[in-house]
């Protein structure tokens, strides 16, 4: 590869953009208008000002990186990119003729990668006449700190066109995951449940806002559920449990939570309107009841609080600063993200080792299967079989596969 292509030059694609130049490539950087790829790349330049004061990258660099990319507003020029990475909105009929145009354009041998989230990588492709050499790479925000890419991969891209695009990543020091072409790919499927189950915990009065978030903590993360909603946006994690629940043809266990959509409407938006599950307004931000709900002592079984403590001890070294609903709703969540793993596997979505990593990547302690092995399959089970009887819900349903390994 010796030209990279860059199509949009928003947030996600001058972070591409910059790792490209970065590792050392021409980029041929393209938006609508001018004023874009401006703003582009001062954005660039300020990243690259910041990394130096970190020490990544030498004074020196910086203007060496800036005049590797090559802002334009024709996609002619796309002609002698060798791979071309597409970052517009997630809007399938623009992606679409985005696409139609480049396979009109580009060498029959230029790789055309889409970055969506949560589009279907086959349905841009078949814009195209030559679906083979199409393909996803989903990098993580900021594309410069997360090393994670999810190379999707559908029916028609070729091999070739996945071992090159794996390899490429891999030499510009990213971290690829292979996954089929599926709802969610591989990160934002399995860690729905991260903040499905939280939600409807605090939906049904289970649990409340800031003692989930804590609890999620002593698990290791930096930010609880309801934080990371505020930081991505209510409005941007409501599309996208929307758009996988559809997806999945209204699975239950993907099912959103509908009081979000009402504070979506409200104009509650999280960090960006200052008012989300918290209140950012003044120096400390403040937790926000919006249900007003009462909490609700719910009467579990002995043994169903049993499973819970159990889990919450194989995951937790410090279970004992957590009470009885946090263990609840913790162990919930956690079962819910080891069986969507499985799920997966029965999907053959990914490898066991690839759906680990990419957990990791984006800074989870563990990935699903790693939980699953700390804390035993068969307890998984039983506590899943429980919870659809104590929650009266079918969404706890083990997949089969989780049900016949813990045999
Ligand atoms: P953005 O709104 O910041 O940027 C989109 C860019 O596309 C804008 O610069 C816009 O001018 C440009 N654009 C719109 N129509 C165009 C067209 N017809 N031709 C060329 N450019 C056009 O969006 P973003 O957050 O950078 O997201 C881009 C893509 O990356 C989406 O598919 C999104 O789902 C995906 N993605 C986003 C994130 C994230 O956290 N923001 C993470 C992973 C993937």
């Amino acid at each position: 590869m010796n030209t990279i292509g860059v199509v949009g030059a928003g947030r996600m694609g001058s972070g591409i953009a910059q790792v490209m130049a970065q590792a050392g490539y021409d980029v041929i950087l393209f938006d609508i208008s001018n004023e874009t790829l401006q703003r582009a790349l001062e954005n660039i330049k300020r990243h690259l000002q910041r990394a130096i004061e970190l020490g990544t990258i030498k004074k020196e660099q910086l203007r060496n990186i800036l005049t590797k990319i090559h802002p334009t507003t024709k996609l002619k020029h796309f002609m002698t990119a060798d791979i071309v990475f597409e970052a517009v909105i997630e809007d399938l009929d623009v992606k679409r003729k985005i696409f139609q145009e480049l396979d009109d354009r580009c060498a029959p041998t230029t790789i055309l990668a889409t970055n969506t989230s949560s589009l279907s990588v086959t349905k841009i492709a078949s814009a195209t006449e030559n679906p083979y050499r199409v393909i996803g790479t989903h990098f993580f925000n900021p594309p410069y700190v997360l090393k994670l890419v999810e190379v999707v991969k559908t029916q028609n891209t070729s091999d070739e066109v996945v071992g090159k695009t794996v390899k490429f990543l891999k030499d510009i020091g990213h971290s690829p995951v292979v996954v089929k072409d599926s709802p969610g790919f591989i990160v934002n499927r399995i860690s729905r449940h991260f903040y499905l189950e939280p939600l409807r915990a605090y939906e049904i009065g289970l649990a409340d806002i800031e003692e989930i978030d804590q609890a999620f903590k002593l698990l290791g993360l930096e930010l609880g559920p309801f934080e990371v909603i505020d930081y991505v946006g209510l409005d941007v994690n409501y599309v996208v449990s929307k758009s996988i629940y559809e997806r999945f043809n209204y699975e239950e266990r993907f099912r959103p939570v509908t009081f979000q959509a009402w504070l979506v409407e409200a104009g509650l938006l999280g960090r960006k309107t200052n008012s989300g599950f918290y209140n950012y307004v003044g120096k400390d931000k403040k937790v926000q009841d919006f249900l007003k709900r009462e909490k609700i002592k719910y009467k579990f079984s002995k043994k169903f609080l049993n499973l819970a403590d159990t889990i919450c001890k194989k995951i937790l070294s410090r279970k004992d600063e957590l009470n009885e609903t946090q263990k609840v709703v913790l162990a919930l969540t956690i079962a819910m993200i080891v069986n969507e793993g499985f799920y997966a596997l029965m999907e053959d979505l990914a490898s066991k080792d690839d759906i680990n990593l990419a957990f990791r990547l984006v800074r989870f302690p563990a990935g699903p299967f790693e939980f699953a092995e700390q804390i035993g399959l068969r307890n998984i089970l039983n506590f899943l079989n429980l919870a659809q009887v104590e929650l009266m819900s079918g969404r706890y349903k083990p997949a089969l596969l989780l049900a016949r390994k813990s045999e």
